[in-house]
C-alpha cells in the first residue's frame, strides 16, 4: 500500500515536471501588422500581443504602463525601426527589457519624398511604411523566423516550415496584386490618400500616389497645401480618393468634395482591422486594399 502511495505521488510530481505542452513564447510588436506576421510564423508556440491595436495610429502612440510590463515580461519584441516606432525601442531601452528585433532590415527602402508639411514626429530620411511592398513583407517573414529560432530553438522546425509556406503565399499575392493592377490603364493608375503610407505600394505595383498629409498620420495639413492639393486634383482630373482606416475620413471627404472627385473606400495602411473587418491579417489587408483599389480605379 505505501509502495502504491509512493508511485502514484512520484508519477504526480513528474506530471508537474514535465508539462504535456512547452510554455508559449511571449512575443510583443509595436503594431498590428508585425502581430499577424509573428502570429503566421510563430502558430502555437506563441502568444503575440500588439502594442498598439487594429484600427490604431502607431505614428503618434505614448506608451502607457502596461505596455512598459509588457515588454518586460516578453521573450521577444519586434518593432518596425524605420522610425516609425522609435518609441518601442525607447520603451524597451527604458524599461530595461530586451532589445527588439527590427522587422524591416535587409528590406528595399525608399526615402520620403518631403513635398508636404510634416512637423516632429519619429521620421528619419527612409520611409517607414516598406510593408506595403509583399517583396519587402517576405523580408520581414524571413526576419521573424530567425528571431524565433533564436529566442526558441525548440520551435526552429515549425518556424521554418511556417516560414516555407507563408513565403510561397506571399510570393502569390505578390504577383497577384501586380498583373491585376496592370490590367489597369496607366493614366488611371492614379490614387488620392491621406497621409503618405502608400509610396512603397505605388513603387513596387506601378500606383501613383499623392497624400494630403505627410508620412506620420497626425501631420497637419496648412491651408496652402489643401489648396495645392485640390488644384492639383482638378487639373488632373483625379477622380477617386481613398479614405484610410487609421486617419479621420474629414480631410479626404472634404478634399473630395471640393475637387469634384468620388471617395473610392477604405484603404488599410498602418493597422490592420478587427478579427471580423475585411483586412483581420497582412494578406487580407493587401488582398483589400487591392480590390478597393481595381473598384475604384475603374473609369
Ligand atoms: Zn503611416
Amino acid at each position: 500500500m505505501k509502495a502504491l502511495l509512493r508511485a502514484l505521488l512520484l508519477a504526480i510530481v513528474a506530471s508537474f515536471a514535465q508539462p504535456l505542452f512547452a510554455a508559449e513564447l511571449r512575443v510583443v510588436t509595436s503594431f498590428s501588422i508585425l502581430a499577424d506576421l509573428v502570429r503566421q510564423i510563430g502558430g502555437d508556440r506563441v502568444q503575440v500581443t500588439s502594442l498598439v491595436d487594429f484600427d490604431g495610429d502607431a505614428h503618434a502612440w505614448q506608451p502607457r504602463p502596461s505596455d512598459a510590463r509588457a515588454v518586460l515580461d516578453a521573450d521577444l519584441i519586434v518593432a518596425n525601426g524605420l522610425g516609425f516606432d522609435a518609441w518601442l525601442e525607447r520603451l524597451a531601452e527604458s524599461s530595461g527589457a530586451r532589445r527588439p528585433v527590427i522587422a524591416s532590415t535587409g528590406a528595399r527602402t525608399l526615402e520620403h519624398d518631403d513635398g508636404h508639411d510634416h512637423h516632429g514626429h519619429d521620421h528619419g530620411a527612409l520611409d517607414p511604411h516598406a510593408w506595403q511592398d509583399v517583396g519587402n513583407a517576405r523580408v520581414y517573414a524571413a526576419n521573424i523566423a530567425a528571431a524565433l529560432v533564436a529566442s526558441d530553438p525548440a520551435g526552429a522546425p515549425v518556424y521554418r516550415e511556417h516560414l516555407t509556406r507563408f513565403d510561397a503565399e506571399l510570393a502569390a499575392l505578390d504577383a497577384e496584386i501586380r498583373e491585376r493592377l496592370a490590367d489597369v490603364p496607366e493614366h488611371a493608375r492614379k490614387v488620392v490618400t491621406s497621409h503618405d503610407a502608400f509610396n512603397y505600394f505605388g513603387a513596387a505595383y506601378g500606383v501613383r500616389f499623392v497624400a494630403a498629409a505627410g508620412v506620420g498620420s497626425q501631420s497637419e495639413v496648412s491651408a496652402a497645401a489643401m489648396a495645392r492639393l485640390i488644384r492639383q486634383l482638378r487639373r488632373e482630373k483625379a477622380p477617386v480618393v481613398f479614405l484610410e482606416n487609421v486617419n479621420d475620413p474629414r480631410l479626404i471627404e472634404r478634399i473630395g468634395a471640393e475637387a469634384g472627385a468620388r471617395v473610392g473606400g477604405t484603404l488599410y495602411s498602418d493597422a490592420l482591422s478587427s478579427p471580423d473587418g475585411p483586412a483581420p491579417t497582412y494578406a487580407a489587408m493587401m488582398r483589400h486594399n487591392l480590390e478597393t483599389l481595381l473598384a475604384g480605379l475603374q473609369p
